[in-house]
């Protein structure tokens, strides 16, 4: 049978305020345990929360830059369920009226672009957390995270593969993090994603039943998840079975989706208008004022750097991929505005090679901006060549030297004086009769032997350009 995956992801990412969206008690990462629950957070009698206007704005900046209607008018909404991590018994968040509605964006996979459509974004409240590996006989509980601020953004089922599942979260990590809403850091929980997965017969309308993965934080996890359980779910249907509306887990270790409970319908969370805050009305100047504070979006950025730096769609696609790499490759040009396309290969050739073996973000690159300016001001003027520069590069990734320093160091400088190149290569076509004599009878291609030979002579360091100058000059002089 032939089937078809459909797939929605629910995205929660943590907004980047400094104080939780209804207290002032700070949000920072990795503080001591419960030193930053106030009583808000932590559900006191009689205490009031005050929404965070930061939270709002981000959110509004999210919708702008996905297109969508802004909800002039929203509502916050009590979610109730039971569990230690939430101390008031509900979760404040948003239902059938939320901040943000009807957005999309844009992703390409395999050379074919698509939209994706964001149904809602919301805010909410994040709940604390449960330590199980603490104390032996017992599970304790951190509050630091209760009440910090989450946007969900909630796409349209619109997803057909896991692919396309990845490319979508990846774009969306992206722009929160361009607009500066959310840190993105995933390993901390910053940004995290419920995958909902179902699969029908190609051709037919109706979607089948869907299972949701929960709590996904990475991009490699998600999508081997969905893979599993598109496999799952095939499995279940071909056997005359129904797939079962639950929630699942995804296990890293043995790679497969496990049930975690059966699915709650809205209506068992028992959601009713939160008494204790007003609706939010969005005035318009607030909304400028999110406005305002929107920077150059990744797709403005890429025809930017189409249509005024001259960059290749290809190579302005990677490059705006994310807001650190476009930085990285406008403060590198700012020196090399002749040479944008010089500064684009050292990224994507060396840098993006050397950050992606070891697995490590641009920000956390040995070489900054800064110093592969300088590295690629010595091919420009010269002084070594592009493939010395490779070495060089090398060496300032591992030992953190610069590139001047190495050069000298070294001894890489390239050999430019024409008069020491001339005697090495009088040397090698004296001591090459032969393959000089193929060179004059017209054979072009012996001119690499050549130019091989005398960068092997001179450790690499001598000008191929004039070497290749040079070697014509002798053998037109040699034809005459
Ligand atoms: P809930 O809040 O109960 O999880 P929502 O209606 O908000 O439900 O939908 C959650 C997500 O599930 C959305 O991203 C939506 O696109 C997706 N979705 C809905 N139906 C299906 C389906 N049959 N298969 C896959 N995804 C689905
Ligand atoms: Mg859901």
């Amino acid at each position: 049978m032939k089937w078809e995956t459909i797939i929605g992801l629910e995205i929660h990412a943590q907004l980047n305020t400094k104080a939780k969206i209804f207290s002032s008690a700070a949000t920072k990462f990795g503080e001591k345990p419960n030193s930053q629950a106030c009583e808000v957070d932590i559900g006191f009698p009689g205490v009031l929360p005050v929404l965070n206007k930061q939270a709002v704005i981000k959110a509004l900046k999210f919708g702008l830059a996905i297109e969508a209607k802004i909800n002039k008018f929203n509502i916050f909404d009590r979610k109730n369920y039971f569990y230690p991590d939430l101390p008031k018994g509900y979760q404040i968040s948003q239902l059938n009226f939320p901040i943000v509605s009807a957005g999309k964006i844009k992703i390409k996979v395999d050379d074919t672009t698509k939209i994706i459509g964001i149904t809602r974004a919301h805010l909410e409240e994040d709940a604390g957390k449960l330590v199980h590996d603490m104390f032996n006989d017992y599970t304790a509980v951190d509050l630091n995270r209760a009440g910090t601020p989450l946007l969900e953004i909630v796409s349209e089922p619109d997803i057909r593969n896991a692919k396309e599942a990845v490319e979508y979260a990846k774009k969306i990590h992206s722009l929160v993090q361009y607009i500066n809403i959310c840190d993105g850091n995933m390993a901390e929980g910053s940004f995290r994603c419920d995958a909902n997965v179902s699969i029908r017969i190609k051709g037919t309308n109706k979607f089948g039943t869907r299972t949701e993965i929960k709590n996904i934080n990475s991009f490699k996890f998600l999508e081997k998840a969905i893979d599993f359980e598109v496999e799952r779910q095939k499995c279940i249907l071909e056997d005359g079975k129904k797939v079962v509306q639950e929630t699942r887990l995804y296990d890293q270790v043995k790679n497969q989706t496990n049930s975690m409970r059966l699915k709650e319908e809205a209506n068992d969370y028992r959601y009713f208008p939160d008494p204790d805050l007003l609706p939010v009305e969005i005035s318009d100047s607030l909304l400028e004022q999110a406005k305002a504070d929107l920077p150059e979006l990744p797709e403005q950025k890429k025809i930017r750097f189409i249509k005024e730096i001259g960059l290749s769609e290809y190579d302005a696609e990677i490059l705006t991929s994310q807001k650190s790499l476009a930085d990285y490759f406008e403060a590198l040009i700012t020196n090399h505005k002749e040479n944008p396309k010089l500064c684009v290969n050292w990224i994507i050739g060396e840098l993006l090679y050397y950050l992606n073996k070891e697995q490590i973000e641009i920000n956390q690159s040995p070489i900054s901006a800064q110093d592969l300016s300088i590295l690629i001001a010595r091919i420009v003027d010269q002084t070594i060549s592009g493939k010395i520069a490779k070495d060089v590069f090398k060496e300032m990734w591992l030992n953190k030297g610069s590139a001047d320093e190495i050069i000298a160091i070294k001894g890489l400088k390239q050999i430019t004086n024409e008069n020491e190149i001339n005697n090495i290569v009088d040397e090698i076509i004296a001591n090459n009769p032969s393959q000089f004599d193929q060179l004059k009878s017209g054979n072009e291609k012996i001119i690499g032997f050549f130019v091989g030979q005398v960068m092997k002579a001179t450790k690499g360091k001598a000008n191929p350009k004039k070497v290749n100058q040079i070697l014509r000059e002798k053998l037109d002089l040699s034809k005459q």
